[in-house]
């Protein structure tokens, strides 16, 4: 096969393309570096099979050759980076979701969606299935995100369903795993890079909100299969075991080894209360579910920000 992968210098998108490299495909990657770096691309660029474009996205795209699929993974993910670029991620979401849609319906390629957990915005059901229809604040700081993925699956389903293209939707619970940079901003990069230097680890809020951790590997193990399958409708994909904040705050100390202290910071407007996959759908129509348990998922990710942090340092970076 030969796909499109937008947001392949993402920390997703890059090892999504090296899945899809190693199993013998080829891939054309494409990222405006907005959130990426040329880094993650330096072990595709090591496959023959791998060639890039730099462009932004939400501008119109016509790649040249044929496709057989097309994987929208472009956009930021790290609420301190949509925060700070709101309108590009609303642009991403809905002009780089309609000009990727577009390029898999010219190809007669299949298409499939990274959306997100936030659709379920502060879930009040709990875990979510995917026919919750969630519980997302459009005007909150976090609409710019939120309401881009929820367009976006929209706009895949419309495809679906009036141009006849065949299209996926994962819904990417909390993913962490090699390859983040460490001022990505997320929980999981902030508390190893504070760990790692000595910080104090930045608690928002009580640290009694909820997250459920996937590694990497095991997301893209579900995504691979996602793309493959018959599966139409949104797929939740993601580790359903639940943590709070400050649980991840120990395991993280724990790992490291650090005797950094836990600082308390502001709760910011509209983070989720909790978040839990209910994978059912996975477990049952791709048998899937995830095989590395948080400890172990941080224990394989510390070597990576040590080795960054060692060789082209780098700081944590928080809200406000
Ligand atoms: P990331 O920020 O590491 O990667 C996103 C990539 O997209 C970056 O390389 C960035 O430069 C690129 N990009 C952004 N806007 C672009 C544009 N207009 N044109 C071209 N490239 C552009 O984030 P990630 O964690 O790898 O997330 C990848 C995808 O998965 C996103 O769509 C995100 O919404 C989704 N997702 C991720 C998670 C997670 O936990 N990692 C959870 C839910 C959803
Ligand atoms: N969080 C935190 N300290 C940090 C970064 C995040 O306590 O330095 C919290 C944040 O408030 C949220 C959770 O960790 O409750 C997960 O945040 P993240 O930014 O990783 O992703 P989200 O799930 O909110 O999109």
């Amino acid at each position: 096969m030969r796909v499109l992968i937008t947001g392949a210098a993402g920390f997703l998108g890059s090892h999504l393309a090296e899945r899809f490299l190693h199993d013998g495909h080829e891939v054309v990657g494409v990222d405006n570096f907005i959130t990426g770096s040329r880094e993650n691309l330096k072990p595709l660029e090591a496959h023959a099979g791998f060639t890039f474009v730099e462009h932004d996205i939400s501008e119109p795209f016509f790649p040249e050759g044929e496709l057989d699929g097309v994987l929208h993974f472009a956009s930021p993910a790290s609420p301190v980076d949509y925060l700070e670029i709101p309108i590009q991620t609303l642009k991403v979401g809905s002009r780089g979701t309609h000009h990727t849609l577009g390029i898999a319906l010219a190809k007669k390629a299949r298409f499939l969606l990274a959306s997100t957990s936030e659709v379920y915005g502060d879930p009040q059901v709990h875990p979510q299935p995917e026919s919750y229809w969630g519980h997302v604040n459009p005007v909150g700081v976090r609409g710019c995100y939120d309401e881009a993925k929820r367009f976006a699956e929209a706009m895949t389903m419309a495809y679906h369903r009036h141009h006849g293209v065949d299209t996926r939707i994962v819904r990417i619970f909390n993913t962490y795993g090699p390859r983040m940079r460490p001022g990505d901003g997320r929980v999981v990069s902030n508390f190893i890079v504070q760990a790692l230097q000595g910080e104090p680890l930045t608690v928002y809020g009580d640290g009694s909100q909820t997250r459920s951790f996937c590694y990497v590997d095991d997301e893209v193990e579900g995504i691979y299969r996602l793309f493959f399958s018959e599966r139409v409708l949104p797929t939740n994909i993601g580790n359903p075991d639940e943590f709070t904040i400050r649980e991840l705050a120990e395991v993280v100390l724990e790992e490291t080894g650090s005797s950094s202290t836990v600082e308390t910071r502001p709760l910011p407007q509209d983070d989720p209360k909790v978040r839990r996959p209910d994978i059912s759908v996975a477990r049952e129509v791709l048998g899937w579910e995830p095989k590395i348990p948080l400890r172990e998922g941080i224990r394989r990710t510390i070597p990576y920000f040590r080795e960054v942090l060692n060789r082209v340092g780098g700081t944590a970076r928080t809200l406000g």
